[in-house]
């Protein structure tokens, strides 16, 4: 049994968490339909929880849902935890009713704590650190990271070889592994896509990047991409993350940047390309980009049309040095095919145009 935090004025940090989580929820709220409501388990894949102990309701009361529950009870506070419920049975567990003193199943008091709950003003007790709700799982090991970043690379080598595969098998043998829902592990493929995206590689079909990494997390899963690939680890994608945070910071005031610009001496994977094949592509191409059919928008200082050789499965995609491969494209087209929102499109756009390539 957990014993009963006797801190009234405040809930604990993890019960500070889950009671943000919870207002944030309460504008959909329908008090008198619990398929609103969110469900123990879904709490966990939100807060990025590990499941400790044999159900989910049970985990979550040793993870902040006792702390808030009984801080609610003591302070005569609206019982907002009715909000979290077992979906099997449409309710909130047993210890919901009675630590209000109520009988099990009692649902117009259930329904009217609901109801008082989103009529309540909880702001003052919110924690100001709502944007923590969003970054998932920067509790997680880096053996839970590695795993997920293995089975993510495995997953995509088994797409590329046209292998049929369950991507659900690949979550289920990871949370036989660690103590996480399947759906946190799908989470973080997400996270895992975007990290790709951001070094301007291709992410797995079906898992869309999703954009909430922390720079923290977005480096260490860069760090172990390059580990598994045997290849040198530049931070690319925690640096694009943290760019995009100071885009989206209220103010920022101009920074001092560095005089002197720190350098990290690194070796950096280069493909040795074959000089003909660029070749051929560029003279095929004729000064117009295979992509946009626009012509070149610039002439190099030997005055040649200035295009760019892309390979349309990359060469760091296991993609090949080949005039089947290659397109001639505008460094517009070119960066668009890289870290484009529809990559994936201008890639089928291209398989159609082109007639000489061939899908790797
Ligand atoms: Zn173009
Ligand atoms: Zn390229």
């Amino acid at each position: 049994m957990t014993e009963v935090p006797l801190n009234i004025q405040a809930p604990d940090e993890q019960g500070l968490r889950l009671l943000n989580l919870l207002v944030s929820m309460l504008p959909k709220i329908r008090p008198n339909d619990p398929r609103t409501f969110i469900s123990y388990k879904q709490v966990h894949d939100v807060l990025g929880l590990s499941q400790h102990g044999t159900t989910f309701g049970r985990s979550l009361l040793l993870q902040g849902l006792d702390s808030l529950a009984h801080w609610t009870a003591k302070s005569g506070k609206p019982g907002i935890t009715g909000l979290i419920i077992d979906k099997d049975k449409m309710l909130p567990g047993e210890g919901y009713f009675t630590l209000f003193n109520r009988e099990p199943e009692d649902y117009n008091w259930w329904f009217a704590e609901v109801q008082k709950s989103k009529n309540f003003n909880w702001a003052p007790y919110l924690s100001n650190k709502s944007e923590d709700l969003c970054i998932a799982g920067d509790d997680w090991t880096g053996d839970e990271l590695r795993a997920s970043v293995v089975a993510y690379l495995e997953m995509q080598r088994l797409d590329r070889a046209g292998i049929p595969f369950k991507k659900s098998e690949f979550y289920d043998a990871l949370v036989g592994s660690f103590s996480r829902t399947s759906s946190a592990f799908e989470h973080r493929m997400h996270h895992i896509s975007y990290v790709l995206a951001l070094m301007g590689r291709d992410w797995l079909t079906g898992l869309k990047p999703a954009t909430n990494v922390s720079v923290s997390v977005a480096e260490q899963i860069e760090k172990l991409i390059a580990e598994v690939e045997k290849r040198p680890f530049a931070a690319v994608a925690a640096f694009e993350i943290a760019v995009r945070e100071g885009i989206q910071k209220e103010e920022l005031l101009p920074p001092e940047g560095r005089q002197i610009p720190r350098y990290n001496v690194s070796s950096v994977t280069q493909f040795q390309r074959d000089a003909s094949v660029k070749a051929w592509v560029l003279k095929v191409a004729k000064g117009v980009c295979e992509c946009c059919e626009q012509p070149a928008p610039f002439e190099t200082v030997d005055g040649l049309p200035f295009l760019e050789v892309h390979h349309v499965r990359k060469l760091a995609e296991n993609g090949a040095d080949t005039i089947s491969n290659a397109v001639a494209t505008c460094p517009n087209c070119h960066r668009a095919l890289h870290y484009g929102a529809h990559a994936k499109d201008l890639i089928e756009h291209l398989y159609l145009r082109v007639a000489r390539l061939k899908r790797e």
